[in-house]
């Protein structure tokens, strides 16, 4: 017999060394994660069968068994599973799957070290079993009827990998359980385990000969016989997970389709926790045969941090994971599901408001992530988004339908404009002409924002419309602003010349000048002159050059001057009796202008400049 000896991966072993060293209480974890390998297994073993002529065994039946020995303290799973080459044994369990990043590694380890439930997660469960076993024996026969061999380890740097004869197919998984654990082979303490956690595993498991679990699935049977309870252990079962789902979608349909589908919502956002892209939590069955496991294709990318299962029987049973992709049968039960579940958290929206916005503040990134790359759903998309706004308060986000309904029927155009905070926003020059007319206006607070309403365009017919932009039409009824007919006021011609001199005098700077017809108080502003990089996208590559280092000062903006400000009317002398200083001026007004509108300047220059005036004031 030919034994070979490798070493685990370094990540592998950093990872193990955490699960050897520390103390656990969610010791039984190991037992929950075995069995949903062994049932992934056979999962996959059901659809071979299906699709493939040859199957090595093909008589064995499909299920679980566990074995105990109290004597010798062991712990012993075996599937009839697909089973592992030796190739397989090889890099599957001496090697993290999705160990491409550095990040990924260390949330992994950190997210474990707090709490090793949650190793399951990461696609990494099977070393839970070093949790409870000194030494861990994998012996495995593929379902190809190659050659079978035991893979064996203590976990610490190294394992072997031994020919072995006489393997049915399968797996079997042999721990030796270490002295705290010894209560593992006891069969009142697995049976427990097995009902806590494994109860709607879909294969028969077996311990010590007797079936423990009733096979089911409970997305089939009747609403009304379903308790609560069930809901929530099937959720924890299907989502690896050990909170409580906050929405539940259950339905069918016959027509168009004939659909099952038991959709959940999770509490935590795992994604935004920092640990990495999450995988699709929602598994394809076709008559409750699993075809395709944390499926991609039947549900929209930005609907991954969804848990469930969809079950159709108008889905051929043969039909290959890859023809799942460009299968028309597939898209169309997509768009049912999509808009079912989409209608049904409008509801749930209407009906409980706060736990809408308890959902959007950790899981609203998903619906702005749609709302900027599928145009199908935008629609029902476009009534799930909220944001806070002048008429809000503080971390109370609103629709847009309720903007609509507050809104004055001559209003044509719903407004919006971005800023790091409502603060920030409210104290700026651009709610100004909004707030004196009593006109609502919306608040984004991250650059996704607006990329967000500009890609919905409109909602029920209303433009959506940035109020930094240079076309900004003034709403109905909205008192255009005009300077004070006082002896200080400039006419026409001064007016003109001042934003001619003013033209020249920010040549370099500004690509236009102009007479606000808004500003009601505020000297000036920037505005996105038409066809321009908005001052949203801008400030995302700001931010995305200021992390390389790179200084990056904004493009050219059109300045929006107000006539009335007693600063803007002093302004038109100066430029007469001090040029020079008339220009330093204008300057510092535009530079002030772009950081209200959150933009970078050149700030050595601005700083330097800002002395130069100061200077003259203390002269006086
Ligand atoms: P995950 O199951 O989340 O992928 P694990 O660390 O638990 O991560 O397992 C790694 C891989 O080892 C699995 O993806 C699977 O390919 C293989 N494997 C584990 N247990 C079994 C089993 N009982 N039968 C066949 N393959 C298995």
């Amino acid at each position: 017999m030919t034994t070979t000896t490798h070493e685990f991966q370094a990540e592998t072993k950093k990872l193990l060394d955490i699960v050897i060293n520390s103390l656990y209480t969610e010791r039984d974890v190991f037992i929950r994660e075995l069995i949903s390998n062994s049932a992934d297994a056979l999962e996959k073993m059901r659809h071979e069968t299906l699709t493939s002529e040859e199957v090595f065994d093909s008589h064995v039946p499909l299920e679980i068994s566990i074995d105990l020995d109290e004597k010798d303290h062991t712990f012993t799973i075996t599937d009839t599973g697909i089973g592992m080459t030796r190739e397989e044994l090889e890099s599957n369990l001496g090697t993290i799957a999705h160990s491409g990043s550095n990040t990924y590694l260390v949330e992994l380890a950190e997210a474990v070290k707090k709490d090793v439930s949650l190793i399951g997660q990461f696609g990494v469960g099977f070393y839970a079993a070093f949790m409870a076993g000194t030494i861990v024996r994998v012996q495995s026969r593929s379902w190809d009827g190659s050659q079978g061999h035991e893979w064996k380890s203590d976990g610490s740097g190294s394992f072997t990998i031994t020919e072995m004869e006489g393997l049915h197919r399968g797996t079997r998984v042999i721990v030796e359980l270490k002295e705290e654990a010894h209560q593992y082979a006891q069969k009142w303490k697995v049976e427990s385990v097995i009902k806590q956690y494994s109860a709607f595993v879909s294969f028969p498991i077996k311990l010590e000969g007797e079936k423990v679990n009733t096979v089911q699935a409970l997305w089939t049977r009747n609403k009304s016989e379903i308790s609560e309870e069930e809901y929530t252990e099937f959720y924890k079962f299907v989502a690896n997970a050990f909170d409580e789902p906050t929405y539940r979608l259950h339905f069918s349909a016959d027509a168009p389709l004939a659909i099952n589908a038991l959709l959940f919502v999770p509490k935590e956002n795992f994604e935004v926790m920092g640990f990495g892209r999450v995988d699709p939590g929602v598994n394809l069955y076709c008559q409750r045969i699993l075809i395709d496991q944390h499926s991609e294709n039947i549900l929209p990318e930005w609907l991954r941090f969804l848990k469930g299962v969809v079950d159709s029987e108008d889905l051929p049973l043969n039909i290959s994971r890859q023809s799942l992709q460009d299968n028309a049968l597939v898209a169309k039960l997509r768009k049912v599901i999509t808009k079912r579940f989409l209608k049904y958290m409008d509801e749930q929206a209407t009906k409980e408001p706060e736990n809408y916005l308890e959902f959007w503040k950790t899981f609203g990134i998903y619906f702005k992530e749609g709302a900027t790359s599928d145009y199908e759903f935008q629609k029902e998309l476009a009534k799930l988004i909220r944001f806070e706004s002048s008429k809000s308060e503080k971390d109370k986000p609103i629709g847009l339908a309720d903007y609509l309904g507050r809104m004055n029927p001559d209003q044509e155009e719903i407004y919006y404009i971005n800023g790091p905070s409502r603060n920030a926003i409210e104290s700026g020059p651009y709610v100004e002409m909004f707030r004196k007319n009593d006109i609502e206006i919306l608040y984004t607070y991250e650059p996704i924002d607006d990329f967000v309403l500009s890609h919905l365009g409109e909602y029920e017919g209303k433009k959506l419309v940035s109020a930094d932009g240079a076309d900004l039409s003034l709403p109905k009824g909205a008192e255009e602003q005009e300077p004070a007919k006082d002896e200080k006021a400039l006419d026409e011609k001064q007016q003109e010349s001042l934003v001619d001199w003013l033209k020249k005098a920010l040549e370099n700077k500004a690509a236009d000048v102009i007479v606000s017809k808004r500003l009601v108080d505020a000297p000036a502003m920037i505005v996105n002159p038409d066809g321009h990089m908005s001052s949203s996208m801008e400030r995302v590559i700001a931010m995305s050059r200021q992390e390389k280092g790179m200084a990056a000062e904004a493009s050219k903006k059109n300045l929006e001057i107000n006539m009335a400000n007693p600063l803007i009317k002093s302004l038109a002398n100066l430029m007469q009796e001090d040029e020079d200083f008339a220009r330093e001026m204008a300057m510092q007004i535009y530079d002030n202008a772009m950081i209200q509108a959150g933009l970078l300047v050149n700030h050595l220059e601005m700083v330097e400049r800002n002395y130069r005036i100061l200077g003259r004031a203390a002269q006086r």
